[in-house]
Parts: C-alpha cells; structure tokens; sequence
C-alpha cells in the first residue's frame, strides 16, 4: 500500500493520517517532536528544522506523494523534492500563500476580488498606504502569521508609526479594514484529473482572532453562497491545485465577497465536515493528493463546529463528554496553553434544520456562555 507523506506534526496532519488510514494508505509524518497530534498516529520521522534539505529528501525518497499540513516550511525545498515524488500542492502555490503579498498580487490578478492593500516597506509607503485606503486599516506581516498575530489595527493616523514600528523590520501589507456582515469560508478540492469539489460555503465567527465558531451552512442567500463557492474553484483552478484547500472570505454588507486568504490545506474552517458530510476534508485531501478520484462534496447534516481553545475550554471536557448530540474531537496536545487550539466539538442538525442564534447557543450547551454575548450579526441582512 502506497504511502502519504505529510510535512508537519499538527491536528490537520493527525486527521489527515486517519483519513489516509481508512483508504487503506499509511502515512509518514515529518515533524520536530516525536509527541506532537499527528506523530501520536502515524510512523513519524522528526527532524531539526524544516529547512533541513537532507532530511526532507529522505523523507520523499521513502514516500510515494509528498502533501503539509502547516505552511511555515521552505517552498523552495517543496519545490527540490518534486524531482523524488509528486508534491501535491505544489511549492509554486505554497510560495503564493505563505506571502500575504504575493497572495494578494496572484488574487488581483487572477480578477478575484480583495480588500484594498498596499504594501509597506517604510515610512513613505506607510503614509501613503494610509492616504490610499484611509483609515482604520490594518497592518499585516507579509508572513508567518497566523491565529491574527503579526497584526496591528490602526484607526487613528496618531497610532500609525507606532503600529508599523511594534510590527518592523518585517515587511508589511496594509489592508482597509472592511466592515463586513460575516466571514466565509470554503473548503475547495481539486482532484489530479482537474476535477473540482467545493464543500458547502461556512460561517465563521473568531474569538481574540482565532477561529470559535463555524456554521454550516452559512446563514445567508443561496445565490450568495454559491458565489461564494463559485469564487473559490476559481482560485482553485487558476493555481492549478492538487489537493485541498481553504478560502476566507468577508461578505461586505452590500453583498459583495472579498477573499481574505487562502490555505492550501485542510483548514479549521473544515472540520464540520467531519461529522456532517459521507466524505470530510481530510478524506477529500487524502483522495486529491493521491490521485483518487473526488466524491461528490455533499452534506448530510447541518452543523456548528466549536474549537475547544486553551485550558478554558478544556475545564467543560467533562460537561462536553456527558452533553447528547456533541462530538468531540481531540488533538492528543497534553498541555492547554492559553490560546491553543486543543480539539473541537461539532453538533449536527437535520438537513437544512439550522437553527437561529438562539438554537446554536442552546445546543452548544457548556460551551455557549463564552461566545453568546460579542457577537451581533445581522442575520435578516442577506
Ligand atoms: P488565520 O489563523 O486564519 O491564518 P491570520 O493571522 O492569517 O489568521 P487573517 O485571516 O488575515 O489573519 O485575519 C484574522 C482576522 O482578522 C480575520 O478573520 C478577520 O476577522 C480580521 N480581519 C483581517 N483582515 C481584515 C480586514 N481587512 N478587514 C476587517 N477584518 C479583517
Ligand atoms: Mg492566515
Ligand atoms: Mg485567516
């Protein structure tokens, strides 16, 4: 049985392997700790750094397709070890998303629409970043950031140097702040054949930047939704991707979709489809990157996805465990550092059976309180 390569040892890689698993592949994970989510499931091969060209050779010489699960690796060492076996997705696209700036040149071009942006280097773009977009506007590392580190909001042109110097010397890409009704999200497969597969356009809520809440599907038009999903096979196509691959999107409250980024992986924003879909991300993934051919995208059920975050979620294990129609999922982390994304819990719902506010919060149980009160949104809008 052929073997899946996955470079990196996190929750996506320990899914992916389970997923890989059950269409009879194994799988090696490439990591630097011997107990992280995914070596805890599969033959792992740890490493020191993952610029380590030998060892990253030698991990594709044992495999039969190279796939990541996180994006912080060197594109170009991808790019060297396409000459052992297929990388699936490739360096190319690995190098457009992990630069917030190349992702939004790619995404211009490509006629996707984005949020105004600018690119800042130093004081004279920084000034005119804020002339161009106004104000408020966020400042965003170009790379490495994740969860919304590595990023400033400025609303007032007093608070624009500091800003630029708690962020500097990193290059930055400036963004007008866009005053959406919700965040989108879909998951999108593309098969090595070119087939294309877009999960259900979601909704997604963040707590202190990281992802709390997915609703699947989103509560909004169809027509909306669909050009939601529409919009992500495009990004999909034009990249030429092989495997999966996540899309954020802002919908503006006049109805327009702005992409925010891309994730050429299996994403968060995904999980859902664990329990509410015959074939979830993972076993999309699985299937893309190996060359099988890609299932229908179909949902059974409606859901809410819950990330469980740090040892304040973790203290409702125990509740969580004894409340009917949760599912949970953990990640195998032993220490709920502040802020950590330790596992999800996902509630289904009859087909089309989503509820209002009301009724998410109420099915979420012990873990509603945390995020009832923030969030307003407007839901007769769309
Ligand atoms: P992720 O963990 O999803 O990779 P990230 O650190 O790459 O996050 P972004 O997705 O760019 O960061 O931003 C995090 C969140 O900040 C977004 O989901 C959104 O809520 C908010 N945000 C980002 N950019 C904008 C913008 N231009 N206008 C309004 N809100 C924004
Ligand atoms: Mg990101
Ligand atoms: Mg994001």
């Amino acid at each position: 049985n052929s073997v899946i390569g996955i470079v990196g040892g996190g929750q996506l890689g320990r899914m992916s392997a389970m997923a890989a698993a059950k269409l009879g592949f194994r799988a090696h994970i490439l990591t630097q700790g011997a107990q992280d989510p995914a070596a805890q499931v599969a033959h792992a091969v740890t490493l020191g750094a993952y610029d380590d060209i030998r060892a990253l050779e030698a991990f594709a010489c044992a495999v039969d397709v190279v796939t990541f699960e996180f994006e912080n690796i060197s594109a170009n060492a991808l790019d060297q070890l396409a000459s052992y076996c297929p990388v699936r997705p490739s360096g190319r696209i690995l190098r457009i998303s992990q630069d917030r700036l190349a992702e939004k040149t790619f995404l211009t071009d490509a006629g996707v629409p984005v949020a105004p942006w600018h690119a800042v280097t130093d004081k004279v773009s920084l000034y005119a970043a804020a002339e161009k977009l106004g104000l408020p506007l966020i400042l965003k590392t170009t790379r490495n950031g994740y969860d919304g580190k590595g990023q400033r909001r400025v609303y007032e042109l007093g608070e624009l140097e500091q800003a630029f110097a708690e962020l500097a010397p990193h290059p930055l890409v400036a963004e007008a702040m866009v005053d959406f009704a919700c965040e989108l999200s879909v998951m999108v497969a593309r098969g090595v054949d070119g087939t294309i597969r877009c999960f259900d356009t979601v909704q997604n809520r963040h707590w202190h930047g990281i992802l709390d809440l997915t609703l699947a599907p989103a509560p909004i038009m169809d027509d909306i939704a669909a050009t939601a999903s529409a919009l992500a096979a495009k990004v999909a196509r034009q990249l030429g991707l092989k495997g999966i691959m996540g899309v954020e999107m802002f919908l503006g409250r006049d109805g327009q979709i702005m992409v925010n980024e891309i994730a050429p992986r299996p994403h968060n924003s995904g999980h859902w489809t664990m329990d509410a879909c015959p074939q979830d991300q993972f076993d999309m993934h699985i299937r893309a990157v190996a060359g099988l051919p890609l299932p229908q995208a179909t949902r059974h059920s409606d859901a809410v996805m819950k990330n469980l975050v740090g040892p304040e979620d973790m203290a409702l294990w125990p509740q969580i465990l004894a409340t009917p129609g949760q599912i949970p999922h953990l990640y195998g982390k032993a220490e709920a550092r502040e802020g950590r994304k330790m596992g999800h819990v996902n509630v289904l719902f009859p087909h089309g059976g989503l509820p209002g506010e009301h009724g998410v919060q109420a099915a979420l149980g012990p873990l509603a309180t945390k995020t009832a009160a923030p969030y307003v949104m407007d839901e007769t809008a769309f």
